[in-house]
């Protein structure tokens, strides 16, 4: 057990060069194994912070530390998913999942090993060797899901992960994807427009406002897990999807 909060963001600032600030003065704690979402207007910084963590970009100013260490040293226990799969044609389903574990000079048979347990568990067993281009968009999500938890991460940060998808889709990936945490206690920080899905999935729920970007409300999701196609339906969930809905529009209104 780590005495650190997983994520520590405190008067965290940035700016991308001598442009306006992006953000300024985000505090946010997220504890081991909560999942998180952010959501907020366009442009406020949502993506920014998810690559400050994972160490791809800089900060400017504050404190910004992943289980006590700078992003930078953690970075090889996160795994990033975003809105476009970004499979490799030319490779099979497979080969796709087993690819971030190869490039990371895992042994080939335990590369194949892995990749085959996670196919498994995104249940896609089926069109293993399927190219990217005889997928379904969800089948295609579904893979890139695969190849991020072949990492076993311990911090998952999803950057609008089922934002192309239909509704349908999304929700089943929704279900699938809190099945998935049960086996593997990732950490979650979900980039979303979707306020139902923010809901579905979250402990708690940032909102940000824009220019620059800031913390406005963090809204606490008072459902137990398992969630299931019946929460959608119950009072708790629509109270808390209408209350964070009411919050985004007085941001988006600002
Ligand atoms: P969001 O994901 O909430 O839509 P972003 O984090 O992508 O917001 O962007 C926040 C702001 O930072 C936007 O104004 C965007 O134009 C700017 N920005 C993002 N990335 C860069 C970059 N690499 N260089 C310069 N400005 C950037
Ligand atoms: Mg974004």
């Amino acid at each position: 057990m780590s005495i650190h909060p997983h994520v520590l963001i405190e008067g965290l600032s940035k700016r991308y060069g001598d442009g306006p600030s992006v953000l300024h003065g985000l505090d946010l704690e997220v504890s081991a194994g909560e999942f998180v979402s952010l959501i907020g207007p366009s442009g406020c910084g949502k993506s920014t912070i998810l690559k400050l963590i994972a160490g791809l970009n800089p900060v400017t100013a504050g404190r910004l530390l992943v289980r006590g260490q700078a992003p930078e040293v953690a970075r090889d226990r996160m795994a990033f998913i975003f809105q476009e799969p970004t499979l490799l044609p030319w490779l099979t389903v497979i080969r796709n999942i087993e690819i971030l574990l190869r490039i990371r000079k895992v042994p080939r048979n335990r590369c194949l090993k892995i990749a085959d347990g996670m196919l498994a568990l995104v249940r896609l067993n089926h069109v293993r060797n399927h190219y990217p281009r005889q997928l379904s968009g969800g089948m295609k999500m579904r893979v890139s899901i695969a190849r991020a938890l072949s990492l076993l991460p311990e911090l998952l940060l999803l950057d609008e992960p089922f934002g192309a998808l239909d509704e349908m889709t999304r929700d089943h990936l929704n279900e699938e994807l809190l099945d998935l945490r049960k086996d593997q206690n990732w950490t979650a920080l979900f980039v979303t427009h979707s306020v139902r899905e923010a809901v579905f999935l979250s402990n708690r729920i940032v909102v940000l406002a824009a220019n620059p970007g800031r913390i406005h409300e963090v809204v606490e999701v008072p459902l137990t897990y398992p969630r299931t196609n019946e929460t959608r339906d119950s009072n708790a969930y629509l109270r808390v999807v209408s209350e964070v809905s009411h919050v985004l529009r007085s941001v988006e209104g600002q």
